[in-house]
């Protein structure tokens, strides 16, 4: 009898590349005390057992498909508590903001207050459906109103998109209704300029746009660099075929954009449009409006700035805030309040209403649960509270940049202060040690790893944004970890190219997995020939 089949083996040197700490002999199990093994739901179910006791065969509406019928699933059963004992293995191994800091750049992984589930699972907003009678959901409308009203007041623009579902849903939202601007007043324009730093979602949704991509340089300060952006604009009129700037402000390095507006004003002057990605509004939220910038569009990841559960495949939400120029092209449907209460318009409307709207992005009207979610927080902390947020983000990241940049390569240390987050650069490491030995080793002390090698301008970059709600003391012992990692990769031990050594899976070819996933299980051979590997992409 096989007890391990999917073989989690204790650490053994020909898995690494350096010395293995010792870590005590290995179990008959495979169980490390209460980290246990778990195999694949194939490898543990059988096909002829369930924990269903209900006759399929006797069931009157099998026959009612005829030829569509289906012969088998060919799902493996378990009983209840195997089920549940299967998932809740699987739960333990993974790694959590409800579990400890999680210092992922650029995603804002902050505590989800539990107010905001409270409020979402109340019944009113938990049971709506978007097909009922309007007359029947006021309520939601309202709240999505209200929510909108205190973006717009937060961001100073004219009105928001609330459909958007993710903040790369957003962008597109952004860059068709700057076409449909554009388009309307006959002045197609074919180029998106976007900085070198910015996240990769940002040229990705030019190009799906249609636009053509040119980098924007970057100055040694890690800014937008506003003569060659100026030089390339030219002097605008017919002549100029840039379309918009997407600017990400703050920006990935975790600074801050000070020519934010005179950026704007060029982009203004030669007839072009604005977007700024406000994935990072969490460091301004409450001391800087976008509006007073000259931004044309930018979304709101609510599921990073208000903290609605994201990164477990929880849902996004976008909101993109709009400007005079773009107010009429927005999308269907959004809110109206009439004399006595709250109106969808949609297509069937939109015209009559006065409104040039480019479309429609989604099914119906966005992300309720998210929206709820959202609007307590906000409420809940109130304008004095949002401004502290903005403030307790940058406070914390700077904490984390000065308390580390004597044994990390800070690149942009010198020019002041970061905002919510601290790049750190891989210069300095011994001889083959790189970026991914931190990460890994990060994961051995009991953190997830920083963002890695992102943004591109910094040379094996680390990007670490702790986030508002970390404690001092958090932030102590994550410092505390990072500093000796970092000093292993300094020093050149070669036990850090072993890491990670206490997790259930070392090292991992993630780039074979994300090329070739292997997405069905395949019975191995009774003799044992088969390689184990399942069926690729699509097949089965
Ligand atoms: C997270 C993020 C995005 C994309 O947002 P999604 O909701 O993941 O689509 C875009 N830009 C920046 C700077 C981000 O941090």
């Amino acid at each position: 009898m096989t007890i391990n089949p999917s073989g989690w083996r204790p650490a053994s040197p020909s898995d690494v590349h350096g010395e293995v700490p010792a870590l005590g002999p290995a179990t008959m199990t495979g169980n490390r005390a209460l980290m246990l093994e778990e195999p694949l739901l194939f490898e543990i179910g059988s096909r002829d057992q369930t924990g269903v006791d209900f006759d399929f065969t006797a069931a009157a509406g099998a026959e009612r498909v005829g030829a569509l019928r289906r012969t088998s699933l060919d799902l493996p059963g378990l009983s209840e508590p195997e089920a549940v004992r299967h998932y809740t293995r699987l739960s333990r191994q993974n790694y959590a903001i409800d579990l400890g800091l999680f210092p992922l750049g650029s995603c804002t992984m902050k505590h989800n207050p539990r107010l905001n589930e409270k409020v979402a699972r109340m019944a009113g907003f938990a049971d709506v459906h978007p097909l009922q009678p309007q007359e029947t959901v006021q309520g939601a409308l309202e709240l999505i109103d209200t929510l909108a009203h205190w973006l717009i007041t937060l961001t100073g623009m004219r009105a928001v998109a609330m459909s958007p579902k993710a903040g790369a849903h957003g962008e597109m939202c952004g860059l068709l209704s700057i076409r449909a601007a554009l388009e309307a007043r006959g002045d197609a324009r074919s180029v998106v300029l976007v900085p070198e730093s910015a996240h990769g979602t940002n040229p990705a949704t030019a190009a799906f746009c249609g636009y053509k991509v040119e980098d924007i340089p970057a100055t040694a300060a890690g800014r937008v660099d506003l003569a060659a952006l100026k030089a390339r604009l030219g002097v605008g009129g017919p002549d100029c075929d840039v379309a918009a700037v997407m600017i990400t402000n703050p920006n990935t390095c975790g600074l801050f954009e000070p020519e934010m507006k005179a950026i704007s004003d060029a982009v203004h002057a030669a007839g072009g449009l604005v977007y700024c990605d406000g994935a990072n509004f969490n460091a301004i939220v409450g001391r800087v409006r976008p509006g007073d910038l000259g931004i044309d569009a930018m979304h709101i990841n609510l599921h990073k700035t208000f903290s609605t559960p994201h990164g477990g495949g929880g849902p996004g939400s976008g909101p993109v805030v709009l400007s005079d120029a773009l107010v009429p092209f927005a999308p269907l449907p959004y809110v109206v309040k009439t004399g006595d209460g709250y109106r969808l318009v949609e297509e069937e409307t939109a015209q009559a209403e006065g409104s040039d709207s480019f479309g429609r992005m989604v099914a119906f009207h966005g992300q309720m649960g998210m929206f709820t979610r959202a609007l307590a927080y906000i409420l809940s902390h109130g304008a004095d509270g949002l401004r502290q947020v903005a403030e307790d983000a940058v406070l914390n990241a700077n904490y984390v940049l000065r308390s580390l940049e004597d044994v990390l390569d800070a690149p942009f240390a010198g020019s002041g202060p970061c905002m919510h987050e601290a790049i750190f650069s891989d210069r300095g490491f011994a001889e083959g040690f790189s970026t991914i030995d931190v990460a890994k080793g990060l994961i051995d002390e009991g953190f997830h790893p920083m963002t890695m090698y992102f943004p591109l301008v910094v040379h094996g970059a680390m990007l670490i944004e702790p986030t508002e709600t970390e404690s001092k003391a958090s932030l102590d012992q994550f410092i505390v970890a990072l500093r000796s990692v970092a000093g292993r990769a300094k020093a050149g031990d070669e036990t850090l190219k072993a890491a990670p050594v206490f997790a259930p899976r070392r090292r991992l070819d993630e780039t074979l997995a994300a090329r070739r996933p292997v997405l069905a299980f395949r019975t191995p051979a009774p003799d044992g020939a088969d390689s184990g590997e399942g069926a690729e992409l699509g097949g089965r």
